[in-house]
């Protein structure tokens, strides 16, 4: 059974980061088959397991050589420990709506039958706010079962977590995906853990992992790696490693309950959140 997995969260707070990082765990430490989909119009969530070459994207091999002329090999370019990686691309800048390319890539992709039986893990990165266009149709029609969001203590962060919980609640009865919890990609700001484990008990979920802020990530990320592929031995790969394991062993899959305004601010005030 491939496990279908969405990875949502404000730009910036390490959506493809942490993505590749677990993928890049997920099959050193656990050898597990997996496959990432870049679902953000920016096209940076395979870098790290391509060598740092910049992956054209779906959308661009379609543009330039029509539908019909385009095979898996031309858009499915294949990394560390034999990771499939896919960047759907979007719209030239201001043209249309830049969530659309998502829907193309994931159409063709299961057409083409690139989601193959023996991949125990797919993940879609995919850039969100709000939960809207083609960025809510991994979650909207079934094609990921379970979510992950990726949060830090900042309020920018928090808020964007909430909406994107309010998006899943909309579609979880019509497509049955789940909330299976929320990352903490660390910023180290005061209070984070204990704001981070308030929020996730008031939305029904919880904080899956803290994945401490760690210079190891750039400089792996300088060398165009994941931190697993640059040293397996750093305490930050084994914090992936973890991650990996929870995600591999989670059974607790939820419909989330949005927190209101006031729950919001409440928190904001509390933890003396700045953005
Ligand atoms: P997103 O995909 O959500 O837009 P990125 O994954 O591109 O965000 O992350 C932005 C930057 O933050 C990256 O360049 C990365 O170096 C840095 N970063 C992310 N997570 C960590 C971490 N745990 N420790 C240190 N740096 C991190
Ligand atoms: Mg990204």
């Amino acid at each position: 059974m491939t496990r279908k997995v969405a990875i949502y969260g404000k730009g910036g707070i390490g959506k493809s980061t942490t993505t590749q990082n677990t993928a890049a765990a997920l099959a050193h430490f656990h050898d597990k088959k997996i496959f990432i989909h870049g679902c953000d119009p920016k096209a940076d969530s395979t870098r790290l397991i391509l060598g740092g070459k910049p992956q054209e994207t779906l959308m661009d091999v379609l543009r330039d050589h029509g539908a019909e002329k385009v095979t898996n090999d031309m858009v499915i370019k294949v990394g560390y420990k034999d990771i499939r990686c896919v960047e759907s691309g979007g719209p030239e800048p201001g043209v249309g709506c830049a969530g659309r390319g998502v829907i193309t890539a994931i159409d063709l992709m299961e057409e083409s039958g690139a989601y193959t039986d023996d991949l125990d893990f797919i993940f879609f990165d995919v850039l969100g706010d709000v939960v809207c266009g083609g960025f809510a149709m991994p979650i909207r029609d079934g094609k990921a079962e379970e979510v992950y969001i990726v949060a830090s203590g900042e309020m920018m962060a928090v808020y964007a977590a909430n909406n994107i919980c309010k998006g899943l609640v909309k579609y979880a009865k019509q497509s049955g995906v789940r909330l299976g919890g929320i990352i903490c990609n660390s910023r180290n700001v005061d209070g984070e853990l204990e704001l981070m484990q308030e929020f996730t008990a008031a939305l029904g979920t919880r904080m899956i992992h803290f994945v401490p802020r760690d210079n190891v990530v750039q400089k792996a990320e300088f060398n165009k790696k994941t931190v697993t592929e640059f040293d397996p031995g750093e305490n930050q790969a084994r914090e992936y490693s973890e991650l990996a394991r929870k995600i591999i062993e989670n059974e607790e899959f939820v419909i989330p309950k949005p927190l209101t305004m006031d729950q919001l601010e409440n928190m904001v005030v509390k933890y003396g959140l700045a953005d």
